[in-house]
């Protein structure tokens, strides 16, 4: 997505052998938390903590005493949800992922309670959420063998909206929050304690279909102010239909692909999470109410009550993406100059039309090809530009740069999932200016000196560079 695990230089460490669940405990108010190590992938968590089976051979009594308590308890889940279950926790929490259920449960993040990070020095260090903040912005750190060093963190303020475009840095904060997001800068991340939450009773999905692109956006407008239970609203325009279209029909692989008419032009995706089957149900007449009202009719509707159908949407969710990635590989196979060009940025509520007319119009009048799909809820969409050769990709790239001057003007991220990676480090400079990425590499630099971890993420050699 962003070049962040692809190496320019050096070693590659792989964490894929530190998998497993190492412990689990419970609150006074009855949550429960697990700790897992940073190679597990998002899919195996699911399903362990689903089967609830897991490994305890080498689990503390404590830890076996609270099993027992959770195989009795209702079925929990661990919400953050990158459409890619490929990711693994250490990863999810380097990048800080969020997905579609972020809209109502928040980033991974939020779920993080603990963490453990192996330092360049040697050392480790081990932060528990709630124990450790800065006073002001100034951090001071003790790791685990006990030497101490301080931090001074970036005097940047952080957007308002989703954001993950740099270190996430505010006065007084919790040292958890430095290290989440921090995309491999800092330290190798190996143990992560996630907080579990009860899953929800009734989950259901939920595909309006649009005539008109103007009135998916109607409806998602009028549906986040006046609905509560919605875990998700993810936005798909006709560029992103026209390929998966293709997809079904080309690729053996996608023929299971749901058909959507050629006189659809937008797909919106919801997913309700509900404790009562009754509240549920009032919630469905509510949104095909709002539906009607913004111009759709119920019967272009696909609603999914069972995980099987569920599933059937979700394998739509997800092929929008998958069918980019792989066009983009067939196009480089012949002009490799050509990247990805996504955007991840967020704006703040009241400019998401501004910004998707700005999107748009900018687009026609390029030529370029684009699908634009995503996070709506959070007014975070995917606008990718799909190049045929360089010379559109370099045009795809200085639309790119306006439009991160634009976000940034708006009070906007110019990431707010995906990290900067390689790939971003120039719209990260747009975004919070040269000094800022100077204080960002001062704050890398206390905690690996020699430069070793994930060089060029973040920040850009050149643009250290050019500092001397
Ligand atoms: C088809 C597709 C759809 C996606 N959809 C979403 C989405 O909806 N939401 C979303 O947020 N993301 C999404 N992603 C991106 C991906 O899921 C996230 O970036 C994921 O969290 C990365 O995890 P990973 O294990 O693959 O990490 P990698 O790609 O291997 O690494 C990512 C970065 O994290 C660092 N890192 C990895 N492990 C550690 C560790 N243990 N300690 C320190 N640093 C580490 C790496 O150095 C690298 O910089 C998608 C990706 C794909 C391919």
């Amino acid at each position: 997505m962003t070049a962040g695990a692809v190496p320019q230089s050096g070693h590659i460490i792989n964490l894929s052998r530190m998998d497993g669940i190492s412990a689990i405990r419970r609150d006074d108010k009855g949550s429960f938390y697990i700790t897992v190590q940073a190679g597990t992938t998002l899919s195996e968590l699911r399903e362990q903590i689903k089967d609830k089976n897991f490994d305890i051979s080498k689990w503390s009594e404590e830890s076996r005493e609270t099993f027992k308590e959770f195989c009795k308890a209702p079925e929990q889940f661990f919400s953050p949800d990158p459409t890619e279950t490929s990711a693994t926790l250490g990863g999810m929490v380097a990048c800080n992922a969020s997905g579609a259920r972020s809209y109502l449960y928040g980033s991974t993040r939020k779920h993080i309670t603990a963490i453990k990070i192996a330092l360049c020095s040697g050392h480790t260090l081990t932060i528990r959420r709630g124990e450790i903040f800065a006073a002001g912005r100034k951090l001071d750190l003790v790791t685990d063998q006990g030497h101490s060093f301080t931090v001074n963190l970036p005097a940047y303020e952080m957007p308002k909206t989703k954001n993950t475009s740099g270190y996430y840095v505010e006065n007084d904060m919790d040292a958890i929050d430095l290290f989440i997001g921090s995309e491999g800068t800092l330290g190798i991340i190996t143990d992560i304690e996630v907080r579990l939450l009860p899953l929800p009773r009734i989950i259901w999905g939920i595909c309006c279909l649009f005539e008109n692109g103007n009135y998916a956006v109607d409806f998602i407008t009028v549906l986040r102010e006046q609905l509560t239970n919605i875990a998700a609203i993810e936005f798909f325009d006709v560029g992103s239909l026209a390929i998966l279209r293709a997809q079904k029909k080309e690729n053996p692989a996608f023929a299971r692909l749901r058909t959507v008419e050629e006189r659809i032009n937008a797909v919106v995706y919801i997913e309700l999470h509900c404790d009562h089957e009754n509240l549920a149900v009032e919630n469905l007449a509510k949104m095909a109410q709002l539906m009607k009202e913004s111009g759709g009719t119920e019967k272009d509707s696909w609603v999914a009550r069972n995980n099987a159908d569920r599933d059937s949407l979700l394998f739509f969710r997800h092929a929008v993406p998958e069918s980019v990635n792989m066009l983009i590989d067939q196009r480089k196979r012949k002009d490799p100059a050509i990247i990805k060009l996504g955007t991840d940025m967020s704006v703040p509520d009241r400019h998401l039309r501004r910004v998707m007319s700005m999107y748009h119009s900018m687009l026609n009048e390029s030529g370029l090809q684009s699908a634009i799909w995503g996070h709506i809820g959070d007014n975070h969409l995917h606008f990718n530009i799909l190049p045929h050769n360089e010379e559109e990709y370099k045009k795809g790239q200085a639309l790119y740069a306006q439009w991160a001057i634009e976000i940034t003007r708006l009070g906007g991220a110019i990431s707010a999932e995906h990290g900067i990676g390689k790939l971003k480090t120039g719209f990260l400079e747009i975004m919070y200016g040269r000094n800022h990425i100077f204080e960002m590499a001062a704050l890398k630099a206390v905690f690996d000196p020699k430069g070793l971890l994930c060089p060029g993420n973040i920040f850009a050699r050149q643009q250290l560079k050019d500092k001397k």
